[in-house]
C-alpha cells in the first residue's frame, strides 16, 4: 500500500441483514492516488463504497486523514470531505443544473463555508465541464446521460471533497463520453484530489489508476499494479477464479 494513506480501511466488512456482502478486507488510498475498484456484477464494489461511507452495517474501521469515520452518519462523513458520486448519479431531474449544483454546496456539507469559496468552486466546475455552464437553466433530467454524469461530479465537487468516490460513472454511457469523463477525473486527480473509481470497464480505469483492487464474490481477489497487468486474459483469470 501507499506510504502515507489518506484513507485506510482495516478489516472492513459489510452485510445486508444476515447476508455478508463483503468479507473483511484492508483498503488504502494514498494522498494524490487514484485507486480503481474492479470486478464483475455483484462482486461488492458498490457495497465497498457504501461501507467506507458507513451507509451499510459494517465491521472493522475506516480512518480518513488520521481519524476514524463515523458510521451511519452520511452528513458527518460528507462534512469531513469524503464525498460519493453514487451509481445512477443521484441528481434531481426536475431541478435545473444550477439548482443541483447549489444543492451540492450545502446538502453535502459545504453550506457552512464562505460564499467566496463557493463561487471559486463553481468556476472550477465550469472549467472542468464547460457544458454545465451553458446548461445552467436546463432541467437536469432533460440532459444526456453524459451531461448528467458531469453534473453529478460537478455537484460532488461543490461539496469541497477531500476525496472523491465514484460508483461506475460510465454506466450507460457511450465509450467516447466515458473517455471524456474519465479524462476529467484524471485531471482532477492530478490536481491533488484522491479518487476511488469503481468501474466495470477495467481497461479504461487501469489506464488512470495507481493501484487497483479486484473484487470477486464479495471478497478481495487481488491488489494489482496497473503497469503489471499485461493482458485482458490476466484480468479475466481473477474474474473467474
Ligand atoms: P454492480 O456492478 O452490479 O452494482 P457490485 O460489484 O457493485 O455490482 P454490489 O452492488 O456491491 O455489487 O452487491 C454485492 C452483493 O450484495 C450482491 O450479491 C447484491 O445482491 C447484494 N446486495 C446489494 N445491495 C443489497 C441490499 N440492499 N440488500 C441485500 N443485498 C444487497
Amino acid at each position: 500500500g501507499p506510504a502515507a494513506p489518506v484513507l485506510a480501511a482495516k478489516g472492513l466488512s459489510a452485510r445486508y441483514g444476515q447476508v455478508q456482502a463483503l468479507a473483511p478486507l484492508d483498503f488504502e488510498v494514498g494522498s494524490g492516488e487514484l485507486v480503481a475498484v474492479l470486478g464483475p456484477n455483484g462482486a461488492g464494489k458498490s457495497t465497498l463504497l457504501r461501507a467506507i461511507l458507513g451507509l451499510v452495517a459494517t465491521g472493522g474501521e475506516v480512518s480518513f486523514q488520521g481519524t476514524v469515520l463515523p458510521r451511519r452518519n452520511p452528513a458527518a462523513v460528507a462534512s469531513r470531505g469524503v464525498v460519493l458520486v453514487p451509481e445512477g448519479r443521484g441528481i434531481f431531474g426536475p431541478m435545473t443544473v444550477a439548482e443541483n449544483l447549489e444543492l451540492g454546496a450545502w446538502s453535502l456539507g459545504g453550506g457552512r463555508r464562505s460564499r467566496v469559496a463557493q463561487e471559486r468552486r463553481l468556476s472550477w466546475v465550469f472549467e472542468l465541464f464547460p457544458r454545465l455552464k451553458e446548461r445552467l437553466g436546463q432541467t437536469a433530467g432533460s440532459m444526456s446521460g453524459g451531461e448528467q454524469q458531469m453534473l453529478a461530479i460537478g455537484r460532488a465537487l461543490m461539496a469541497d471533497p477531500k476525496i472523491l468516490l465514484l460508483d461506475e460513472p460510465s454506466l450507460g454511457l457511450a465509450p467516447r463520453v466515458t473517455e471524456e469523463i474519465l479524462e476529467t477525473l484524471g485531471v482532477l486527480n492530478r490536481s491533488g484530489l484522491p479518487v476511488v473509481l469503481v468501474e466495470q470497464r477495467a481497461p479504461s480505469a487501469l489506464k488512470l489508476a495507481n493501484r487497483a483492487y479486484l473484487l470477486s464474490l464479495g471478497r478481495l481477489a487481488a491488489v494489482l499494479d496497473p503497469r503489471e497487468v499485461q493482458s485482458h486474459d490476466q484480468l479475466a483469470q481473477y474474474y473467474f477464479a
